[in-house]
């Protein structure tokens, strides 16, 4: 495919070398005054390069990996332009493409847009309006005369939908109608509650928020995940085999980033595509798009640029300053730290206007500190506050370049502060200390999160502690008008979500995303569909290898006690006991089943981890389930294992061999697997809005019974646009 030309790029496309970069970011660092930083962004921008996409559209097309059956590898949905563009100038563009019926949208009074695709290859294009307004279309790339109608439409124009294009088109759609909710935006409730649903399945997981949120009539973040820990942050850098390696303990290896396979930029398209499709944007109901736990600092100095660029159309950024952290010379939890050394690096760093400012602020909110903990605290994180407000200037600037509508509504973004990553359960100083700065840095977050001791896919045991850690959280963040985010959100119960809705009066936001490939798990497991029984075997089959090859290997100690607590939590017995406890809520008696639970554990690991042999052969006698946690912890690997393989190297392979496999999500599930799919995803959205408050029990209820009545896919996809 020929890089999109012709109009004015809206990126520079030369991108400067990474050593200078860093030269440059140090340079600025060393001012003292943090609000220079700003300035400093403002007076040297240039835009960003543009992601070059003909690599990557040219290695999937080679592959034969289309958008059709492995949507969002490359930024663009049309990965075959050249071929399209001709036959769309030859022919009448309804013989080319076929139309989404609820897809319409303006730029203008004469001008109308459809969105179509190539049923063949995926391959999306925009159709604009026969004699539309050139004013209608500006900057976007690549047109093409055609002719014909598409769904009503007598259509004159079309262009690919590259990634370029779909910018343009933010653009354009908000300058027209600054209440428009195709793309996400940072408006309405949002910036107060929410639900973070993490979309690691993208299209097969929108369509069933988008009909939640529709059923509801509330606003959530319709699109998150991690960048670049699950999502691919340069698919240039990919095509290298560039991508950093992160660490999965549990499995005692390392596994590229962008584990799902899927490029931010390909997702962000996906999400806004989705919702023409389905008609959701005719609700106009606001959503948002979280690029989650943005890092700030350390390593991440050098991919800063591409990390702002590759989140461009996000909403609403997450950030996390631990990466900073680490690398600070000076840290929170170090006992035997100097207090006049401290004094003196906090004098001599930080404008004393801005330090008495904060301190007034945290008097304000009616917190005690003294000078050793105020000193202590803003040593560790002042070189990660300059950082962030450094990355928080260049996400500005980066959309106000871009989007330039009257009100400012395409520029516009919600942030959080994530410090669930500092040591311990966050402290009141902490926390308000911490809101003063992001305020008087002129960063103001609608979202922070506090560390409450949560773990992921586990419910909190002790409701009245939990209680009391929100309570004594929420004094502070009522007072700065924040809302708490609830990290690792996922697997509470109904009684902990309850009181994280209680507490907050609903103003709050639950990080979901693991959930969601347990649901896909649990959707093909009750399928009756014979092709989604054989593919869910062989998922579980996998988790069950990789389980096998940690639990019994002697190289890493950590990996194999890991492997085999993810074992024996699985075995039925345990589980049935495990639940017993949960559902305790009296301490002591708690305490008491505990211990029993601890010594089954111990009696099966002495059955089961005896020889390999006989482990595979206890783990095979039982029904392979979707809530064994042997299946639960290692499932997401399987997306993009190599030919599905149980080996370390076979994951997360970023190879043809990696996208075929996972190729097997996106275009093999049968209707009833995606139905049911579907159902799960919106069901726990109800299950979370309710329990927290976010919506009330009526249309809750109602919700739940008419996705019962589903008996097709279709069905459930036709009642995500107004009735
Ligand atoms: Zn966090």
């Amino acid at each position: 495919m020929a890089r999109p030309s012709g109009a004015e790029s809206l990126y520079k496309m030369d991108s400067p070398a990474e050593e200078q970069k860093v030269e440059t970011q140090e340079a600025m660092l060393s001012n003292t005054e943090w609000n220079a930083i700003e300035g400093h962004v403002d007076s040297t921008w240039e835009p960003l390069p543009t992601i070059d996409s003909q690599p990557i559209n040219k290695f999937l097309v080679d592959n034969d990996l289309h958008i059709k059956g492995n949507p969002c590898i490359s930024p663009d949905f049309c990965l075959l332009w050249a071929t399209l563009k001709v036959e769309l100038e030859a022919k009448s563009c309804s013989e080319v493409v076929e139309g989404f019926e609820h897809s319409a949208f303006h730029t203008g009074a004469d001008a109308e847009w459809r969105l179509a695709e190539c049923k063949d290859t995926g391959d999306h294009v925009w159709l604009l309006q026969k004699d539309a307004p050139e004013a209608s279309y500006a900057g976007m790339q690549d047109k093409v005369a055609t002719t014909g109608s598409v769904c009503g439409l007598e259509v004159g124009l079309a262009f690919p939908a590259s990634f370029n294009n779909l910018l343009a088109l933010k653009n354009l759609i908000l300058c027209h109608d600054d209440t428009a909710t195709i793309f996400p935006t940072a408006t309405g409730t949002l910036g107060t509650k929410s639900l973070g649903l993490g979309a690691r399945m993208t299209a097969l997981h929108y369509p069933a928020t988008e009909w939640a949120m529709a059923q509801l009539e509330l606003s959530m973040t319709g699109n998150q995940n991690s960048i670049p820990r699950e999502l691919i942050y340069d698919v240039n850098e990919m095509l290298d085999g560039k991508l950093d390696q992160i660490a999965f303990p549990f499995i005692g290896s390392n596994i590229p980033e962008g584990h799902q396979g899927t490029s931010v930029e390909g997702m962000s398209h996906c999400s806004v595509l989705s919702k023409l499709k389905n008609g959701f944007h005719k609700h106009h109901l606001p959503w948002g798009f979280n690029a989650d736990h943005q890092p700030i600092g350390g390593k991440y100095d050098i991919r800063e640029d591409q990390l702002v660029r590759g989140c461009v159309l996000a909403s609403y950024i997450t950030y996390d300053i631990s990466h900073e952290l680490e690398v600070t010379p000076y840290k929170l939890d170090a006992a035997d730290a100097d207090p006049t050394v401290l004094a003196e690096y906090v004098n001599s760093n930080i404008p004393a206007a801005l330090r008495e400012e904060v301190k007034q602020k945290i008097v304000d909110a009616g917190v005690s500190t003294d000078d050793a903990e105020f000193n202590k605290l803003l040593a560790y994180v002042w070189p990660a506050m300059k950082k962030m407000k450094l990355r928080d200037a260049k996400y500005k600037k980066a959309r106000s370049t871009l989007f330039r509508d009257e009100k400012g509504i395409g520029k516009k973004i919600f942030r959080e502060m994530s410090i669930d990553e500092l040591p311990g359960i966050t402290a009141q100083n902490t926390l308000a200390t911490i809101l003063a700065l992001c305020e008087c840095m002129d960063m103001p977050v609608q979202y922070v999160a506090p560390a409450f001791g949560f773990q992921k896919n586990c419910q909190y045991d002790d409701n009245e502690k939990l209680e009391a850690l929100i309570q004594k959280a929420w004094v502070v963040c009522k007072h700065f008008n924040v809302s708490i985010g609830f990290h690792s959100g996922s697997g509470k119960s109904a009684k902990n979500y309850e009181i994280c809705g209680k507490v907050t009066e609903s103003n709050l936001e639950i990080k979901t995303s693991g959930r969601y490939t347990y649901e896909c798990g649990r959707a093909l497991y009750t399928s009756s569909d014979p092709h989604d029984q054989e593919f869910w075997k062989q998922w579980y089959e996998f988790t069950v290898q990789l389980a096998l090859g940690s639990a019994f290997q002697d190289t890493n100690a950590k990996e194999q006690e890991m492997a085999r607590t993810f074992i024996v939590a699985s075995v039925p017995e345990v589980m049935e006991k495990q639940s017993e406890m949960n559902d305790e809520d009296d301490q002591a008696k708690k305490a008491t089943l505990g211990a029993a639970l601890d010594s089954l554990k111990k009696q099966k690991a002495d059955e089961f981890f005896k020889s390999r042999e006989e482990c595979e052969k206890l783990i095979h006698s039982m029904d392979p389930h979707p809530d064994h946690m042997l299946w639960f912890e290692y499932n997401f690997l399987f997306v993009l294992a190599k030919e599905g393989k149980a080996e370390k190297q076979a994951l997360g392979n970023h190879t043809p061999a990696g996208f075929a496999q996972r190729g097997q999500f996106y275009g093999h599930i049968s209707d009833e697997g995606q139905l049911n799919f579907a159902k799960n995803i919106a069901l726990y959205i109800i299950f979370l809005a309710r329990t927290t408050g976010q919506a009330g029990s009526e249309k809750c209820d109602a919700a739940e019974v008419k996705l019962k009545g589903y008996a097709k896919y279709q069905d459930l996809l036709d009642d995500i646009k107004p009735s």
